[in-house]
């Protein structure tokens, strides 16, 4: 090789390299992402947010008159932290609201007699009128159990699923995912074949006697009741039906769907600069269940995504995409907020060009969880992967492909690359869908912590871009 055709090959690596480094100035945004985070540590109001939709709103069923409470409050609020544009997106919702009363309990044992049971409704459960439902209880495991039993052994009888969270699973999200159907589907399964009602093992792997409600789904058949139960009551009636061949329980719920509702997603944007028609979406879903107040699930990732908007303003970032940030409807009931806004934007021909949601509790961050369609997936995990350094210097060492978070899994079909926010998992089901969900249970540290990192994030992919 001539030297001529050398020093053109050093000039073209020279430049190439050059260029790249001016393309990702890994120290200088580690340094200046670190002052976003002290600005988050020491003027973010996302607690106080948060106290008020727990405190003063509490827990809010998609259809529920807290629900239309926690529209007006984080409207307001994004608009008061200077958005320029906030508006609400309409969707029908079915409407399941839990009554006083929810009991149940275990009838003349010959060892325990009559006794009491931590037990509450599931959402979409029936009521039982004012005796109760009263039936002798058969356990069981899985469906492949329940089936095999068939319906001369069900039918008359309370279904009680007690299959546990896998204790032995890192990450407790995996288990809950190999535990939940047995609530999500279990009572419909249970009415297939006659029986009366359903106890189902809370999902948590905490040991105490609080019980955990959450949606379950009857599709054509006619709904039955059906009630969480806490863990150490789970064990016990376990225990007792292995000693007494018939344990019979009496259940009393006065819960009732109401018929569908008109609820609101809450929308609020910063105009992008440059390219102001693709769109960061920062979300997280603003029903919860009513046990508790909605804190973890998912109050902390509505006031973390509020967050995000609220930063770039006061460190004055004009950001060059379009920054919104979308309260979902109705997640816990099945979606609707999610589908009807994923509906809405192909409808408008809207670009998404990222989208972060944080519906996994308030806890420590750890990382992100990213999918986006085939075509873009691999292009895009190699992007996010040059920020590596970064993240690590944040403690979010934990970036990989494979799962996002439910409400916006709905773009991934419109080329949106979606980000899933992970906190550590260890204690989100010692909280999720109790009345252990409450204020007090998120750190505030650990809350605004969470709130950066969704900033660094967003602030790359609108620097940088993401495929
Ligand atoms: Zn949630």
């Amino acid at each position: 090789m001539s030297y001529k055709k050398i020093a053109l090959l050093l000039l073209i690596c020279f430049t190439t390299a050059c260029s790249f480094a001016q393309t990702l100035d890994e120290d200088g945004e580690i340094k200046y992402i670190k002052k976003m985070y002290s600005n988050i540590l020491t003027e973010s109001p996302a607690h106080d947010w948060l106290h008020y939709l727990c405190k003063q709103v509490g827990g809010r069923l998609g259809g529920s008159p807290e629900y239309a409470a926690a529209v007006s409050y984080t409207t307001h609020m994004l608009d008061t932290l200077g958005c320029d544009t906030v508006w609400t997106q309409a969707v029908e919702v079915p409407y399941w609201r839990r009554g006083a009363i929810e009991k149940a309990k275990i009838i003349n044992s010959n060892y325990v007699g009559t006794l009491d049971l931590a037990v509450t409704a599931l959402g979409f459960s029936a009521g039982t009128g004012a005796l109760g439902i009263t039936g002798a209880v058969v356990e069981v495991q899985n469906f492949e159990e329940l089936e095999a039993l068939g319906k001369d052994k069900i039918k008359g009888k309370i279904v009680f699923y007690n299959r546990p969270m896998e204790i032995t699973r890192l990450n407790t999200f995996h288990a809950y995912g190999a535990a939940v159907n047995q609530r999500t589907a279990g009572p419909r399964k249970a009415a297939e074949l006659g029986a009366i009602g359903t106890i189902v093992r809370s999902m948590t792997v905490k040991q105490d006697n609080v019980p955990h409600s959450g949606v379950t789904s009857f599709k054509n058949e006619t709904p039955i009741p059906a009630v969480g139960i806490g863990l150490q009551d789970a064990d016990l009636l376990s225990a007792l039906l292995k000693k007494e061949s018939n344990v019979n329980v009496n259940i009393q719920l006065s819960c009732k769907h109401m018929g569908n509702r008109i609820a609101q997603t809450v929308i609020g944007e910063i105009t992008g600069s440059e390219k102001p028609d693709e769109i960061i979406l920062v979300g997280g879903h603003l029903d919860s269940w009513d046990l508790g107040e909605g804190a973890h699930d998912d109050g902390a990732g509505c006031v973390q995504a509020m967050e995000v908007l609220h930063v770039f303003k006061r460190m004055g970032i004009r950001p060059k995409h379009t920054l919104r940030c979308v309260l979902f409807a109705n997640e816990e009931n099945g979606l609707f907020g999610a589908t009807e806004y994923a509906k809405q934007a192909k409808l408008k021909g809207e670009k998404h060009l990222a989208a972060i949601e944080s519906d996994a509790g308030g806890h420590v961050p750890s990382g992100f969880r990213m999918d986006a369609a085939a075509n873009i997936a691999k292009e895009s995990y190699n992007q996010v992967k040059n920020w590596r350094t970064i993240f690590a210097s944040l403690g979010l060492w934990d970036i990989q492909t494979g799962g996002s978070a439910a409400d916006i899994s709905r773009l991934k079909d419109q080329g949106t690359v979606l980000f899933g926010y992970r906190p550590d998992s260890q204690r989100y089901f010692d909280f999720h869908h109790s009345a252990n969900d409450v204020f007090e249970n998120v750190h505030k540290r650990e809350l605004l912590l969470g709130g950066g990192a969704m900033a660094a994030l967003v602030y790359l992919i609108d620097k940088y871009g993401v495929r």
